[in-house]
């Protein structure tokens, strides 16, 4: 068989005779598996052409300008690595099979093989090195080393916000990340996603309550392979914007799994995808943003494909009948959300005595009431003792008052929270302390104990989110950089997209409360906001509290449709510190739920005509 190979532009979807607007490679040059060779652009969309195999490039057959279409021949690749696989090649791009593909290089234990992300859209971001003068471009098995002013290890929201913000600064970065795509656990295989779905979810959940309001739907037809394409185009159109980003900036993205060697430097041992070898990278200041994987209980049987993680449950390869979710928090709910709109009977066992722990009981009331309705069952205060694997399905024996000695499920997720990598990035080596359980302290200025190394995103700490990624990555990027900032939000809010939302941010009533805090709260119930009766879902409640001395706002709460939209108003009253006055003189645009805001207050104000509240006798 011939090393030649031809490279063909593979299936783009409907896009036809596109423009081609940049030649990353010439005739000599070697690249990777999945290193961007050409791209295209229509009014649409850019689309990046990767090199099916590694090799070396013979003949590049397109010029600038030019215009091609699925199938046409762009370059010829001498590459042994595909001698063995197949000749005439078209990489896959912009289309999803909904398999993962294995990370460049997957830990030893397996474990992370769970969390290897999606590879959308061939959208391996070797470009972004390539135009940087990677060191990638090595030959197979090379050894390299490179310079930099700032290293990045992981291209989450915490590492990808970093680079770019210090890029932006003026600094020489390197982007190191182990998967082929950018964009960490929430593009990937969290928070994108898991909306994607959720908002698949929501539509199949507003057709079917119409019905006892005069306008029925037939059951949905779905077409499960094209709803996880979707879902996965989403996701990969979001990961090649960001190569995208890291190309217009010049930051250097590296593939491979980082650790450190010394307090300057990170070896990176790049996969067989990326022809193998390592990577020295010798660094001045270092971020580290690695971020957190799902937690795994030992004694359950992990290997077995019926058994899931979010990760796993997010590539929705089949619409089980019966799944468990083990965990009530907001992960577990919203996983639970969409499989039992699509059809699947949900059971949620919770070890603690409530769902989504950490919220106001009164704000989960009306979510736990809606969804109780549709689930077989929810357990509550109830220990999962052991799950067997069966020929009919995961037999899982419960602990708890309610819940049965034993049941047999199809699936069982398992979320019940996510553990730091801490621990697994050579981190002794550059002096950084990381503490028991993985996590890695630092300051406001997100510097760990060793003066010039940073670290921010879930490696340093609760609540894991993104958007508190995103906001200590500027911060660390930017005292990098040598500017003065710190990391000093009052609060971080917190949203649980299930169908009620539950949104919250600040104080909770239950904090203030436990800390012996004077406050005022005020109360608004949904059933007297016209908006939300004429959306049919009346079933809300807005609670802000305030100050009893100042009037400020302390925290605020929401359950109901789209609460997780409606809390950035509370966030921003907060850190404005905004009070009563402010927010209850605000005028709201009617008929909205944003209104509810503005009456919360009014109702904490004693100045609310949309309720009758009796007055206390004094
Ligand atoms: C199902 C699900 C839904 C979620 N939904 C939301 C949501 O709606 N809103 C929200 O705010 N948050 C949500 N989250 C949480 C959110 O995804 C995380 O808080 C966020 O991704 C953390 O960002 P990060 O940059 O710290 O880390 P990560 O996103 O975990 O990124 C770390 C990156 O580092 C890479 N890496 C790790 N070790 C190495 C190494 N040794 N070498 C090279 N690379 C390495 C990893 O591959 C990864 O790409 C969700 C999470 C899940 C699982």
């Amino acid at each position: 068989m011939s090393d030649i190979i031809k490279v063909l532009v593979p299936d783009i979807g409907d896009f036809d005779n596109i423009e081609v607007i940049e030649i990353l490679v010439s005739a000599g040059d070697s690249v990777q598996a999945e290193q961007t060779l050409i791209t295209l652009e229509s009014d649409k969309a850019s689309m990046d052409i990767p090199a099916p195999h590694p090799g070396r490039i013979e003949s590049v057959l397109v010029t600038l300008g030019d215009r091609v279409s699925e199938g046409a021949h762009i370059a010829d690749l001498f590459s042994q690595a595909a001698a063995a696989d197949t000749q005439d090649t078209a990489p896959p791009l912009a289309k999803s099979t909904g398999a993962p593909t294995p990370g460049a290089n997957d830990d030893a234990d397996g474990k992370d093989n769970n969390e290897d992300f999606l590879d959308i859209g061939g959208s391996a971001t070797n470009t972004d090195a390539q135009s940087c003068d990677s060191p990638l471009q090595a030959a197979v098995g090379e050894h390299t080393e490179v310079h930099c002013q700032l290293l990045v290890l992981g291209a989450g929201p915490g590492g990808y916000t970093a680079a770019f913000r210090a890029a932006d600064l003026g600094l020489d970065t390197i982007l190191v990340e182990r998967y082929n795509s950018l964009g960490g656990v929430c593009l990937n295989v969290g928070c994108i996603p898991s909306k994607a779905l959720l908002h698949t979810a929501q539509v199949i959940d507003e057709a079917r309550s119409m019905a006892p309001h005069g306008v029925s739907f037939g059951e949905p037809d779905i077409d499960l392979a094209k709803l996880v394409g979707w879902k996965n185009s989403v996701v990969g159109q979001l990961t090649k914007g960001l190569s995208g980003l890291a190309r217009q900036r010049k930051v250097k993205v590296l593939h491979g799994t980082g650790s450190f060697d010394s307090p300057n430097t990170l070896r990176i041992e790049r996969g067989h995808s990326d022809s193998g070898g390592t990577t020295m990278v010798h660094f001045e200041k270092a971020i580290i943003a690695a971020g957190s994987q799902a937690v795994q209980i030992g004694a359950f049987p992990n290997s077995d494909p019926r058994l899931m993680d979010s990760t796993d449950a997010l590539l929705l390869e089949e619409i089980p009948n019966r799944m468990l979710v083990i965990g009530g928090g907001i992960i577990g709910l919203e996983m639970a959300g969409v499989y039992q709109a699509l059809g699947t009977h949900i059971t949620v066992v919770e070890l603690l005595d409530g769902l989504i722990p950490g919220a106001d009981r009164d704000l989960v009331r009306p979510l736990q009431k809606h969804i109780e309705k549709r689930y077989e069952n929810i357990f509550l205060s109830t220990r999962v003792t052991g799950i067997e694997p069966t020929d009919a399905g995961l037999k899982v024996s419960f602990e708890g008052d309610k819940a049965p000695q034993s049941d047999v499920f199809d699936k069982v997720l398992v979320a019940v929270g996510r553990a730091p990598n801490g621990g697994k990035i050579g981190a002794d080596r550059a002096g950084v302390h990381v503490d028991e359980r993985g996590f890695i302290n630092v300051d406001r200025q997100q510097r760990t104990n060793v003066e010039h190394i940073f670290a921010i995103g879930d490696i340093v700490g609760q609540p894991m989110l993104a958007h508190k990624a995103t906001h200590e990555a500027k911060v660390a990027a930017e005292v990098a950089a040598g500017e003065q900032a710190s990391f000093d939000a009052l609060s971080i809010p917190s949203v649980a997209y299930t169908d009620p939302e539950l949104a919250w941010c600040g104080l909770t009533e239950t904090e203030a409360k436990a800390q012996g805090i004077d406050y005022r709260k005020g109360v608004f119930p949904w059933a007297a906001s016209g908006r939300a009766l004429g959306n049919a879902r009346s079933e809300g409640m807005t609670k802000v509290l305030f100050d009893k001395q100042s009037g400020r706002v302390l925290g605020a709460g929401i359950v109901g449709t789209h609460a997780g939209d409606l809390i950035s108003e509370a966030v921003l009253a907060l850190e404005m510190g905004a009070d009563a006055d402010d927010l209850s003189l605000t005028i709201h645009p009617h008929p909205t739920l944003s209104e509810t805001i503005n009456f919360a207050a009014e109702v904490a104000q004693g100045t609310i005509t949309d309720l009758y509240i009796p007055k206390k006798r004094s």
